[in-house]
């Protein structure tokens, strides 16, 4: 081996042990645990927090802090150590769940929590939230009830459908159905249907899980009714339609309707299912909007079972709502998984206010979403304009769109009016600064980007709201400084 190669292994010897060495004496200015547990501010700590909690808090501060000396870091100070057990503390008791104000421009955002409740909705849930209620309690008998007749006449009702069942989220409602009609047995679906519609959910995946086997027919593009005719077999179960929630197939394209596939299932004795999405009770082309597909409409078609989701444009809290015929809908009840993807009673109620708000044809005053797909647009102009009030001089307001989002009206818009901050002001990006501020205020408002402007769309946010809306903006802009 040569001198310079001996000189460098020597060096890196050197240099290791050095490295180890340092280590150890870092690890050695650790604070013990016990050491931290007498000090002053922990001492404070413990007269609210068990000892138990904040002892538990000490020692995975110090395993972090061994953690980050392993990677070459100095021991942090006593000071340091305590200041982090403080703020994990904090952190612990502050739950990170909280309200914002969304003016992002998309009223049903899913990564928002979607549909905001109307005032009803959510006394009913705080009304069953703190106490006990006869959720599968017989008032009349005083034996044991269901938990479905609460809703079930609501749903039929609205929908005209003979049974009505709700359950976890409409994915479940989707997983159930199958689960219960088509295990180990096929269902036959339009190429064009098998989608995604976000969060991961693709209905073939759902499919496979249920252990139905998904016989997908036609094109990406176009499907035709000998396509679904020639999959069909001793070993068919159902037909599945599934609206396509959040995109449009444009140009050379064929679907087949709902009413084929009905004639189609009428004739082989086979039911057709049709998963939704958003499921609307309204028609939505009062708003200049394309038609969304109604429940009422599949229902008095034919169609065996309709699912949607509670959250979207229903207008109420998570839920999966099916309506249809009694015999499908008892063969759900029945089935063991319906009790592993059953609704809250908290959900529950706040789920039959919020149609109580249809059968008594107050939507469009009460239930937000409606609220705002409904707004007039000068109401919102002027709104848009106390509000860039109150951004001093930063802000324009111009012409704009919001979506309704939440797998309804894919491409469609409604006309509003956006209150726009551009990139330049007070010498740098205000925008992307803004949009930071605004996020770290109580409450948060969320705005969108878009090419380095930012964007408030007043229309997804209820106008009693906009006292703190415009608190919130002058208080970011004060922090700009
Ligand atoms: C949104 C959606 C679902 C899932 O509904 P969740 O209530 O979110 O579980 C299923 N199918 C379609 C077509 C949808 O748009």
């Amino acid at each position: 081996m040569s001198g310079g190669k001996i000189s460098i292994i020597l060096k890196l010897v050197l240099g290791i042990v050095e490295y180890l060495s340092t280590m150890e004496t870092e690890f050695r200015r650790l604070p013990s645990v016990d050491r931290l547990m007498s000090d002053e501010r922990i001492n404070q700590l413990r007269e609210v927090y068990p000892h138990s909690l904040v002892v538990d808090l000490v020692r995975q501060c110090l395993e972090q802090d061994r953690l980050s000396i392993t990677l070459g870091n100095p021991c942090p100070s006593v000071d340091e150590i305590i200041e982090s057990v403080c703020s994990r503390v904090e952190v612990l008791v502050h739950p990170s769940l909280r309200p914002v104000i969304n003016a992002s421009g998309v009223i049903l955002h899913t990564n928002l929590g979607r549909a905001p409740l109307s005032k009803e909705a959510a006394a009913a849930m705080d009304m069953v939230a703190r106490g006990y209620c006869n959720l599968e309690f017989d008032l009349d008998s005083g034996a044991r009830g269901s938990r479905h007749v609460h809703i079930e006449q609501l749903l039929c009702q609205l929908a005209g459908a003979e049974a009505a069942l709700v359950v976890n989220n409409n994915a479940s409602a989707v997983l159930l159905a199958l689960t219960a009609l088509a295990k180990r047995r096929e269902v036959i679906v339009s190429r064009g249907q098998a989608v995604e519609i976000g969060g991961g959910f693709r209905i073939p995946d759902v499919m496979r899980q249920s252990g139905a086997k998904l016989v997908e027919v036609g094109t990406t593009n176009c499907t035709y009714v000998y396509d679904y005719e020639q999959a069909i077999n001793e070993r068919t179960a159902a037909l599945l339609r599934v609206h396509a929630s959040n995109f449009r197939v444009e140009g050379f394209t064929h679907q087949v309707t709902i009413e084929e596939m009905l004639m189609l299932g009428s004739k082989y004795g086979l039911p057709v299912l049709d998963d939704l999405g958003s499921g609307c009770f309204l028609d939505t082309t009062m708003f200049g909007l394309d038609l969304e597909p109604m429940v009422q409409k599949s229902v008095t078609l034919g169609v065996g079972l309709t699912s949607f989701s509670g959250d979207k444009l229903v207008g109420g809290p998570q839920a999966g709502i099916i309506v249809g015929k009694k015999f499908l809908v008892d063969k759900l009840k029945r089935h063991a998984l319906a009790r592993a993807v059953r609704i809250d009673k908290i959900r529950l109620a706040g789920l039959a206010a919020t149609l109580v708000h249809y059968l008594r044809g107050e939507v469009i005053e009460k239930v937000p979403v409606w609220r705002m797909i409904a707004m007039p647009l000068g109401e919102i102009e002027r709104r848009a304009e106390t509000w860039a009030q109150a951004l001093e001089g930063l802000a324009s307001v111009i012409e704009g769109e919001t979506m309704v989002g939440g797998g309804s009206l894919p491409g469609n818009a409604l006309p509003t009016r956006l209150v726009a901050i551009k990139e330049k002001g007070k010498g740098r990006n205000v925008a992307h600064l803004l949009a930071k501020r605004l996020r770290f205020q109580v409450p948060p408002v969320i705005g969108r980007i878009s090419g380095n402007v930012l964007l408030l769309d007043p229309r997804c946010v209820l106008p009693e709201d906009d006292n703190i809306v415009i608190q919130t903006l002058r208080n970011a802009v004060a922090s700009l400084g």
